[in-house]
């Protein structure tokens, strides 16, 4: 792809800036209805926010508690339609709220139904109240002195990453040019002002590039404001940094196949405790940051504040031992202007700025609307340039690895119809040895990353393409010598390649260890 993309006769219909969900979900869309696709990314894909949400496919419950039932009602249909386009990935998930007493009861169970409704045709099923004994029965860990009953609702749970890997893959198909480590230093522009292209550096052999694109689209989530810069160093600071984290917990904490909705924890914050690949993840915090970074660390407040409220809805505390792993991804909110102005959430809906050079910057918006996001993009462009509207194409889209009716107990089930293919190369070249029993991973997996789905570094393999890292640090540190062996054998890399490769894994991971 980066010989293809030095070619400097092309002009680019798009060129996307930023490889977390809101780029790829427009180099979906934008490659569906034809156009000529660029996306740049200056790490790995969905080395940022992408890779670190709560993993739900959600219209967000609290949202319609206040009062928006348009970005309900949207997030509710693209939830349905995920479900639909990518059921390797989507699953329903029944939540329990525990409830105390009569009011929480009839104020849950009335919302909720109002929830459904929205989701019409979608709907993933319907709510209902359920009374304390049939809750216990099914949250065998509930402290039943928390909870007069429980109202179950539906939404969906899926794999960010893989999600992300999939749909770029979908794009890739429709012609799009998708490249990881590639970052974003400058613009460039016309006599008039108007942006005519990029200027970028490919991180592995430090070449740079200048491409030319119709629309360039700033799709940067924090760092929006970095490219903001570019195109005007006047630019005004837009973003402030939220940061939201996770801890996952062994399974023997929530063993059943319900998840747990704490609609409201001692200071007012919705805390959920989800099943995820056999592990269990709670969160999430919202915790206002100074600087964005890649690598954001979770504060020991976030950690105290989510290990203190489970421990009063579970029969069994979880210690600090128990966290398998901690980790942490930041929101961008719009930065205050001037004293006495409170910070305003801009993320719950996604906007569009236009910049006097013609640069289209998305932020805010939510994993599950990404093909929504992608659709009004691409239909604002079309607008701006007077190019003639072309209809979304992507609602019934299936994404790459579609496969119906999966078996989520098979190790290998969310790479959906390639698993024929992984298993067919593990058979052929002799990789069906494992690498780590408890996470289930086998070597052709790693194999596999690095042929066909772009991994190009230890961290890629195991925090991405599988989630080892997220799902228990410390085993996948153990894992990284073996894979980063098997990489520098894939791209014929020396011993100090993965000597340094581990190096720079394992300090990256021990951020998500627990001491
Ligand atoms: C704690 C938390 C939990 C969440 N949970 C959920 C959930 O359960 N369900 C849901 O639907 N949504 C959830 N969300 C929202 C969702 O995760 C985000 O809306 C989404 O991931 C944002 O994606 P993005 O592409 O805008 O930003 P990012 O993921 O931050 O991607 C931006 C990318 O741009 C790249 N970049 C930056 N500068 C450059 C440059 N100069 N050149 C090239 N590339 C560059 C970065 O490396 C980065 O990968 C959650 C968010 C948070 C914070």
């Amino acid at each position: 792809m980066l010989e293809r993309v030095s070619n400097k006769l092309n002009t680019y219909d798009f060129i996307i800036i930023g490889g977390g969900a809101t780029g790829i979900g427009i180099a979906l869309e934008a490659s569906a209805r034809g156009y000529s696709v660029v996306l740049l990314e200056k790490s790995d894909f969905t080395k940022s926010t992408s890779s670190k949400s709560t993993k739900l496919v959600h219209g967000g419950v609290r949202y319609l508690a206040q009062g928006d039932v348009g970005l309900v009602r949207e997030a509710v249909v693209e939830r349905g339609l995920l479900n639909q386009n990518a059921p390797h990935l989507v699953k329903n998930q029944s939540f329990i709220i525990p409830t105390h007493g009569l009011f929480d009861e009839l104020q849950y169970t009335v919302g909720l139904t109002l929830y459904d409704l929205l989701a019409g045709k979608l709907s993933l099923g319907r709510s209902k109240r359920i009374s304390k004994t049939k809750t216990l029965k099914r949250i065998s860990t509930i402290n039943p002195e928390k909870i007069s009953a429980g109202v179950v609702y539906h939404d969906g749970q899926f794999d960010d990453t893989r999600l992300a890997i999939n749909t770029l893959q979908s794009s890739e198909e429709m012609g799009a040019i998708v490249l990881n480590y590639c970052s974003v230093f400058g613009l460039t522009k016309n006599n008039e002002g108007k942006v005519t292209g990029v200027k970028f550096k490919d991180e592995e052999s430090n070449k740079e590039y200048v491409i030319k694109g119709k629309q360039i689209v700033n799709a940067t989530g924090v760092f929006a404001d970095d490219v903001l810069k570019m195109d005007s160093p006047n630019a005004e600071k837009t973003i402030a940094p939220s940061q939201g984290v996770h801890l996952v917990l062994d399974k023997s904490f929530l063993p059943d196949n319900d998840a747990i909705m704490i609609p409201k924890t001692d200071d007012g914050r919705v805390l959920f405790l989800v099943p995820w690949h056999n592990r269990v993840v709670v969160g999430t915090t919202d915790t206002p940051i100074e600087k964005e970074s890649l690598e954001p660390i979770a504060l020991e407040e976030e950690i105290e504040f989510i290990l203190n409220t489970a421990s009063r809805y579970l029969t069994k505390a979880p210690k600090r031992s128990d966290v398998l792993s901690v980790f942490a991804g930041l929101r961008p909110l719009a930065a205050s202007k001037g004293e006495g102005k409170k910070t305003k959430e801009i993320s719950r809906s996604h906007k569009i700025f236009e910049s006097k050079s013609g640069l289209l910057t998305m932020v805010g918006g939510k994993w599950t609307t990404y093909r929504k996001m992608g659709e009004d993009l691409v239909d604002k462009t079309e607008k701006n340039n007077g190019w003639a509207n072309i209809p979304t194409k992507t609602k019934h889209l299936k994404i790459h690895g579609y496969k119906e009716n999966v078996d989520r107990t098979n190790p290998l089930y969310f790479y959906g119809s390639d698993e024929e293919e992984i298993l067919k190369l593990s058979r052929i070249e002799g990789l069906d040895e494992s690498i780590s029993d408890s996470l289930k991973v086998i070597r052709a997996q790693v194999v596999w990353a690095v042929r066909n789905e772009m991994a190009r570094t230890v961290e890629d393999v195991l925090a991405r393409r599988t989630r080892c890292q997220l799902l228990d640090a410390k085993e996948s540190m153990r894992m990284a010598p073996v894979v980063a062996e098997i990489i520098a054998k894939e791209l014929g890399m020396d011993d100090a390649w993965q000597k340094e490769q581990v190096e720079s894994y394992n300090k990256v991971t021990s951020n998500y260890i627990l001491n």
